[in-house]
């Protein structure tokens, strides 16, 4: 019996002295463990976890207090896990009248309304002002003017950047006391009827809130490509009402969550690895064929947050040598918003955020597989691949490039930073009907899962963490990427 002990106790003395990433992945993943945090995060009580909700708070909680019971710490320069992000949430006009000399423009076929307050505007003076940007407004007085404006900055195509500079271009035709902006929305790359559909939604939840004193002057976007309309606006002889009525605006908080493990080589812990997921959901909606109306967000994203979680606990318990920064998002599902505002008010220099190492999930249809979107992107493919093979998996890049998955996830904010930013997803081979069967529908429960995948699922996560994490040099974006010249500029290289 003595003697047995004390083998036993060499035994796990020789192991401390030699112990590989994979052993020390092995000892801190825990299946019982793994299936009651994906249970709790998929509790019919969180309502789906929609932003702004009771229900994600609850969550918010549940994470915070899982990281601080395994030893993560607050990010330098925060004093909590908590960022605060703000939103400001739109209810739709009710009504919502554009009319030029009297006839009455169709929303959304012919405008739809981008930003309002409830208003009511009749007026003739038309002032157009090119793009709209501050030097269009140099030498003209707008003053109690509607402005037009084309769409855009005639350089970028890219529709969400013409977004981003719509709000930039309120903010100037409002300092400058124009009543309204109104622009002309002509984009090949995206056409107006294939962005009315996602801008002139029902409810909207956009980042920020007004500055002190800062006003909204109704904009909206005009199909431009109807040319009848264009030339009536811009010659400026035109009577325009806009009658904009039952708007509803709410400014809140919501949380990304957000922990820090310091890394332990001195020479390299001051490069940060960060290890992501969204933790928000879609909240309730259509009942489905059995009448559930919660959608508890199983795959979508309680699994992307506990591959976090299960990250956090092994590397609290066993630093690398790079340091780590565990984010949990908000927002994902309203437009990937809280991850945007984490890159542009990151506690960590970006510059010293060398890997975002995210994890999404839509389904799964094959359980020998993890599959990675820009596996093939970044030079960890290989950490990752071994840390796959070592529990029976196999990484893939990603199957359904049509989806354009790489876009749709939180790992593109970090990615149009210059941060290499893949994304790891349970194993799927295509967008077929087993995945179409769980992606945002009611019926993505935590009982519907395979958790002795999910075992193998999660180690393979947290061992291609610490393989990243320990590695010599850090892993960069490959050779011709779109995103390679970013990267080199953010990091000097
Ligand atoms: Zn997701």
């Amino acid at each position: 019996m003595k003697v047995s002990v004390l083998i036993f106790l060499m035994m796990i003395s020789i192991d401390l002295l030699a112990q590989t990433d994979a052993e020390l992945v092995n000892q801190t993943v825990d299946q019982h463990m793994i299936k009651g945090q994906i249970h709790f995060l998929c509790l019919d009580a969180l309502k789906g976890r929609d932003t702004g909700s009771p229900g994600l708070e609850l969550a918010a909680d549940f994470i915070e207090a899982q990281i601080k019971q395994f030893g993560v710490k607050p990010a330098p320069g925060m004093d909590s896990y908590r960022q605060a992000v703000p939103f400001t949430k739109t209810k739709p006009a009710t009504t919502s009248v554009l009319s030029l000399d009297g006839v009455e423009l169709n929303n959304p076929d012919d405008f739809f309304i981008l930003d309002a307050d409830n208003v009511f505007i009749e007026s003739n003076e038309l002032v157009f002002v090119d793009f709209g940007l501050a030097e269009d407004y140099k030498d003209i007085d707008v003053k109690g003017k509607i402005v037009i404006a084309n769409a855009g900055d005639g350089e970028s195509s890219d529709p969400q950047s013409w977004y981003y500079l719509s709000k930039e271009k309120n903010k100037l035709a409002s300092q400058a006391g124009a009543t309204a902006v109104l622009e002309l929305y002509l984009n090949p790359k995206a056409p107006y009827n294939f962005v009315k559909r996602f801008l002139a939604s029902s409810e909207s939840m956009t980042l920020g809130h007004l500055e002190k004193g800062q006003t909204v002057v109704p904009h909206l976007m005009i199909d431009a490509s109807k040319d009848k309309t264009v030339e009536a606006l811009k010659s400026g002889k035109t009577s325009l009402t806009i009658n904009i009525d039952g708007i509803q605006k709410e400014e809140l908080f919501s949380d990304n969550i957000v922990g820090y493990v310091e890394g332990t080589d001195p020479a390299l812990k001051h490069e940060v690895v960060v290890y992501s997921a969204h933790y928000d959901h879609v909240g309730i909606g259509q009942a489905d064929m059995a009448g559930d109306t919660i959608y508890n967000g199983a795959r979508d994203n309680a699994v992307g947050t506990t591959t976090v979680l299960v990250s956090a606990e092994n590397i609290a318990k066993h630093p690398t040598r790079r340091s780590a920064l565990f984010v949990l998002f908000t927002a994902e599902e309203k437009g990937l918003l809280g991850s945007k505002w984490f890159v542009d008010h990151s506690p960590i220099p970006l510059a010293d955020i060398v890997y975002c190492f995210n994890s999404d999930n839509g389904g799964y249809n094959d359980t020998s597989l993890a599959s990675i979107i820009g596996l093939e992107r970044t030079t960890a493919q290989s950490m990752i691949e071994e840390a796959c093979a070592a529990y029976g998996l196999k990484a893939i890049e990603d199957p359904a490039k049509e989806q354009g998955l790489f876009d749709r996830s939180d790992n593109v904010n970090f990615a149009a930073k210059g941060i290499p930013a893949p994304t790891f997803s349970m194993g799927f081979t295509s967008f077929d009907a087993e995945i179409q069967k769980y992606y945002h529908q009611a019926g993505d429960h935590a009982q519907s899962l395979d958790y002795d995948y999910l075992f193998k699922f999660f180690r393979a996560y947290a061992l291609s963490a610490r393989l990243i994490g320990n590695a010599d040099e850090a892993p960069f974006w490959i050779d011709g990427d779109k995103y390679t010249e970013l990267g080199k500029a953010l990091y000097n290289r």
